[in-house]
């Protein structure tokens, strides 16, 4: 038989018809029409054929509960029955509509053999997998294949799939032995199609989902494979660069090229040449090929993985990690320098390119948050000068026609809303490398800025992000298919191929083989897209940083805190709270007071007092949690002339300021609130005791943002304290400036916390950094602290930290914890932990207990690698050193200064491993 229009020939080069294709190699994805109802008929009866039915119940169950199956469960034997029977009346329907003569009905199962074979056949009859080609039956001798499949095929029966993981055609009742050698270039009929055998498939391919992925190499990551097994027709990436050139030209060429900078000296950073099939590709022209060296202005400050991530960007915009692709997505955290590895490959590829010294880019755009706009034209002139390279900021008064009509400017930076508003005059500039700073914000495939980016013609793309990308799996495909379209098939394969089998391996209740199942493909997912995307996280730089002190403070309460505290739980809307009743959220009010009265009970009070000045206001709970609530303050209290002694984290906070001042007098502090309010006291504290301070919140104008940041970073700043808002402090902030940092209050969101964090030890930090997070002792912010910490424990739960709406649902059990006060203990954090140490030594747990395993990644077993940016667990913070202050010295001066007022530390010093290194 004849195979003549296979659509993997077509798309492929129809000249060299291999007789063999490797699995998954050259395999196509051609076939769009599925159900939703047909999926769950795949489900079952995949499951059905794994396992033969042992333990099926459970595993249906499981479905059930997960997919809203609406069969009635009640013995193995009718599920199956069931399921068998749907999937007969598809084949049917399918049949019916193709006009298939009657005769293949011959092939089709009935409900009833099905079943019975199913039954007979052995548990342990082995599966083989093939690749395939398919077409409807017909008698003709010239069959015309209608697209590549997968054939799977167990003791008599058959299964076909198509390359988006559905079925197509399903058989049994054939010969075990014609199953069994069937081999390449046999035919066979299933249900009404018929195949041809092109290969055979590992299970592990199948298993992996490697042999449904189209485009991409099964098994080498390597280029120079990748790129000589490329089927796909060339495209143009650098035809508007790399033109070809006339005789002379190259003869001139050859005679004056060579590289820009030496790449023979000791530190240059030399780009990785391009193989034999990259030349085949790219350079038609036969230019000569010459080295592309970063150069060494900017080079010389690179660190070893900023190095490692300018080569990775090259190989991904030049296409030489995925043929044919030229996106590339940069994960890493934030303080590793993303801007700068960006602005290295920039500037090399403006001056250089591999093929006859010709440059490979004309124009590059930077689109980034507004906030940052001006802080990549300063980071572009900080690393290159302005001598160098000229940049163009679109602004009110700089606008795209001025880019256009200037030969200066090669990089063009636009924030996202300006790049919507003047999209058009964007779209008639031919840009050759398109950066997307702050990138995730595209993991929507439908709002206008994706949309609008995806319209511009430039196929470089990069995504820059420091958030984890991973943990949302349809997020996930959006950025990809940003960066490189089509990489991951269509949407549908994707979710039957990765997401479904992976989410569904993650779930609690999930089968010993959807476990495995779901395991391999995330890991064929990871090396997949690993391919083009790099995350590093901040421990690649930490051993250049000076150490760092944590230091996790609880802070006795005032009697008038507790006081109000009590009669706060006391009144009828907690209770009420606590019976359940939750319309309108009440609970989030009281926790507002609660959090208000920890920071400072002047904010209650102001709280209270607006309340009462507002008769109209129809929020019924807050009036009635405040009932009685003034009468608890002193009569001559106003919230203007606050008492620090009235706020035991503010006695704390003012002592701690003070010992600072003292003895670290040259050093700077950050002090961290979520509140404007709070924020406000604290600067109050600062006018009092005449430090000097300034002030970074919500109500800052963008545009002043980053003179602040400056000049509290210089040498010569003349503030001693920097007030931020956490949730103001936007992306990229960074306070290295300060060398303390202090966490006056806490966020459901551990993030918040750790980003804050994150703003003052980080790559430029230059004295040992001091943080310090202050609790109020056995009150809710314990209870919010201990959340942040056990989130990570929850089995099987995906934390996206990147949410923060979590917060508003809570069980009654957890109300009932949130909103109980622990007078007697002196951390309840500590008694949670079942620590048997008493407080009484300087305790540090040295089991070999280790971390639990983290759930934040989908896609990425996390093997609780402790992680700077990673939330602390509850093992973790075991192995603090920790100790009840009472009767103590404390070897830290700033502790030893505070201590009367606190009731427990917990205390842990990161130690770089290396010294630090240059700058
Ligand atoms: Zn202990």
């Amino acid at each position: 038989m004849r195979r003549s229009a296979a659509p993997s020939q077509i798309l492929g080069n129809a000249g060299k018809k291999p007789r063999f294709i490797p699995p998954g190699k050259c395999l196509s994805v051609c076939l769009k029409n599925e159900t939703k109802e047909m999926d769950q008929e795949i489900k079952l009866k995949e499951v059905d054929e794994k396992e033969g039915g042992a333990s099926l119940l459970s595993k249906i169950n499981v479905q059930n509960q997960n997919e809203n199956i609406t069969h009635s469960v009640e013995s193995t034997g009718k599920v199956k029955t069931k399921a068998c029977f749907s999937i007969d009346k598809r084949i049917k329907a399918e049949m019916k509509t193709l006009n298939v003569p009657k005769a293949d009905a011959l092939y089709l199962p009935t409900s009833g053999t099905a079943k019975e074979e199913a039954a007979q056949e052995a548990p342990d009859c082995l599966v083989k997998y093939f690749s395939v080609v398919w077409c409807k039956a017909s008698k003709k001798k010239h069959k015309k294949w209608e697209g590549d499949a997968i054939l799977i095929t167990k003791g008599k029966s058959v299964i076909l799939k198509d390359m988006e993981g559905k079925d197509i055609g399903r058989g049994t009742g054939y010969k075990a032995k014609e199953l069994d050698s069937l081999d390449e270039g046999q035919t066979l009929m299933v249900g009404g199609k018929e195949i041809e055998v092109m290969g055979v498939i590992s299970a592990d391919d199948f298993s992996s989902g490697r042999c449904f992925q189209a485009g991409i190499g099964p098994h080498d990551t390597d280029a120079t494979a990748l790129s000589q097994t490329n089927t796909k027709p060339f495209c143009k990436p650098l035809k508007n660069v790399c033109q070809a050139s006339t005789k002379e030209n190259m003869l001139k060429d050859s005679q004056s090229c060579k590289p820009r900078h030496d790449p023979n000296t000791s530190n240059s950073l030399v780009m990785p040449r391009p193989n034999a099939s990259h030349q085949w590709m790219f350079n038609k022209a036969g230019l000569p090929v010459v080295d592309v060296v970063v150069d060494p202005y900017i080079a010389n400050n690179l660190r070893p993985h900023q190095k490692e991530g300018i080569i990775f960007l090259y190989e991904c915009v030049m296409g030489m990690r995925v043929s044919g692709r030229f996106g590339a997505i940069l994960a890493d955290e934030m303080g590793l320098g993303k801007t700068l590895q960006c602005i290295a490959l920039v500037w090399t590829l403006l001056r250089q390119g591999p093929y006859g010294c010709k440059p490979l880019l004309k124009r590059a755009l930077v689109v980034t948050p507004g906030s940052l706009v001006k802080n990549w034209k300063k980071e572009f002139q900080k690393w290159l000068g302005s001598e160098r390279i000229k940049v163009f900021t679109v602004d009110q008064d700089h606008k795209v026609e001025e880019f256009i009509g200037s030969p200066l400017y090669s990089v063009m930076i636009i924030s996202y809303e300006m790049l919507l508003r003047s999209l058009d005059q964007i779209q008639s500039v031919e840009f050759n490398l398109l950066i997307c700073d702050e990138g995730h914000r595209l993991k929507n495939s439908t709002i206008k800025t994706t949309t609008a980016l995806t319209s511009l013609s430039c196929e470089r793309r990069i995504i820059l992000t420091g958030t984890p990308i991973q943990n949302d799996l349809q997020e996930f495909y959006a950025l990809i298919e940003f960066v490189n379209p089509g990489i991951l098939g269509s949407l549908s394969t994707y979710r039957k191929i990765y997401e479904e089998p992976i989410v569904r391996s993650r779930e609690p209740s999930a089968a010993e083989e959807e476990k495995e199942l779901g395991e391999k493909r995330a890991a064929e997912l990871t090396r997949l897209t690993g391919l083009f995307i790099l995350r590093r996280t901040q421990e690649v730089i930490n051993k250049f940083l000076p150490p760092k002190k944590e230091s996790i403070i609880f802070c006795r309460p005032t009697a008038l805190q507790l006081e109000l505290y009590r009669k706060l739980l006391s009144s009828r809307v907690i209770t009420s709270c606590l019976q359940g009743r939750l319309e309108n959220s009440p609970h989030l009010i009281c926790i507002g007071a609660l959090k208000k009265l920890c920071n400072h009970p002047c904010l209650l009070f102001k709280a209270i007092k607006e309340k009462s000045c507002d008769p109209v206001s129809e929020e019924y709970d807050e009036s009635s949690l405040y009932e009685g609530v003034i009468d608890v303050f002193p009569q001559d209290y106003t919230s203007d002339t606050f008492s620090e002694t009235d706020s035991g984290k503010l006695q704390v906070l003012v002592k701690l300021l003070a010992a600072i001042h003292e003895l670290n007098s040259s050093e700077r502090v950050v002090l961290v609130s979520n509140y404007t309010q709070t924020l406000n006291v604290l600067q109050d504290v600062c006018k009092h005791y005449g430090y000097s301070y300034t002030r970074l919140d919500g109500q800052t104008p963008v545009s002043q943002r980053q003179h602040i940041v400056d000049t509290f970073n210089g040498k010569f700043s003349p503030a001693f304290i920097f007030l931020l808002s956490s949730k103001a402090g936007g992306v990229g902030l960074n306070l290295v400036g300060a060398s303390h940092l202090i966490l006056y209050d806490i966020d459901w969101n551990p993030a918040t916390d750790i980003q804050a964090m994150a703003r003052v030890w980080r790559d430029g930090q230059k004295h040992a950094v001091h943080i310090y997070r202050l609790l109020t002792t056995g009150s809710i912010e314990e209870k919010i602290y201990q959340r942040q910490i056990s989130k990570q424990d929850l089995s099987g739960a995906v934390v996206d930290l990147s949410k923060t709406s979590e917060h508003t649902h809570f069980s009654i059990e957890e109300l009932k914890n949130l909103f109980t006060l622990h007078e007697d203990s002196s951390c309840v954090t500590h008694d949670l932990l079942e620590c048997d140490c008493m407080g009484k030594i300087d305790h540090q747990n040295t089991s070999s207990e280790k971390p639990p395993i983290s759930r934040s990644c989908q896609i990425e077993q996390n093997h609780g690698k402790p992680n700077s940016k990673k939330p602390l667990s509850m093992s973790q913070l075991m192995q603090w050193k920790h100790f009840s202050v009472q009767h103590q010295t404390l070897a830290d001066p700033f502790l030893e200064r505070i201590k009367e007022n606190v009731s427990f530390i917990f205390q842990n010093v990161t130690t770089p491993t290396s010294p630090p290194n240059k700058t």
